[in-house]
């Protein structure tokens, strides 16, 4: 894992090099808010630590800059500024979270991990498949730019059978994993039924080329797409 520092105080920046790189990780530091922005834009980085107190441009700037160029590094800042409305100002400009100074060192690393595995899993937000797009976070639906009007338990179904594209979905997959009941049951199965029958209508209905697939007593199976 790669972090680049951005820190102007020279003690600071080298406290943090060899604390970090004491727990695994590649360092490398950048003095002032142009530097990092060189940085940031000329190799790649797992995340960057950013001081808002800078020469020059100042940490919020550089964040600006960096998050309207589309750069999705994430972004942990540190600062000695505390009050409520700079912490909103920063996660507002692009930051992922913050840390006001003097902070303890258990407790920045603690939030790397965390940035980190956030980072790692990010990608995974948007399930698509053909002219289909899920999007996890947003909560979003959108099929050939259309976006679906789905209820909860739809979307949530939708996304249970994207996770699971090309394989076969069983009534009971469904039971357990989308609506939590470990017992199979008739009642249930006809939920479960009604529930498909109206995303398919939403999902399928308006298109020519079906998505959603019905493997008669077997379940159900998003994959391979189905013409006519
Ligand atoms: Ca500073």
């Amino acid at each position: 894992m790669h972090l680049l520092v951005v820190e102007d105080e020279r003690k600071i920046a080298e406290a943090l090099r060899s604390g970090l790189e004491a727990e695994g990780y590649e360092v490398t530091t950048a003095a002032s808010g142009e530097e990092g922005y060189f940085c940031l834009t000329t190799d790649s980085y797992d995340l960057m630590l950013l001081d808002l107190m800078l020469p020059g441009r100042d940490g919020m700037e550089i964040l600006r800059t960096v998050r309207s160029k589309g750069i999705t590094t994430p972004i942990l800042v540190l600062t000695g500024r505390d009050t409520v409305e700079d912490r909103v100002l920063g996660l507002d400009s692009g930051a992922d979270d913050y840390l006001v100074k003097p902070f303890a060192f258990p407790e920045l690393l603690a939030r790397i991990r965390l940035l980190l595995r956030r980072g790692v899993l990010e990608p995974q937000h948007l399930l698509k498949i053909d002219d289909l797009e899920l999007d996890l976070l947003a909560h979003r639906a959108i099929r050939s730019g259309q976006t679906l009007d789905l209820t909860v338990k739809e979307f949530e179904l939708l996304a249970y059978l994207l996770r699971h594209r090309g394989h076969v979905v069983s009534r009971e997959m469904l039971a357990r994993e989308v609506w939590q009941v470990h017992e199979r049951s008739t009642p249930l199965d006809n939920v479960i039924d009604v529930n498909m029958a109206r995303l398919r209508r939403k999902v399928d209905g308006p298109f020519d080329r079906k998505l959603i697939r019905t493997l008669r007593g077997v379940g159900f199976c998003v994959g391979e797409p189905v013409h006519g």
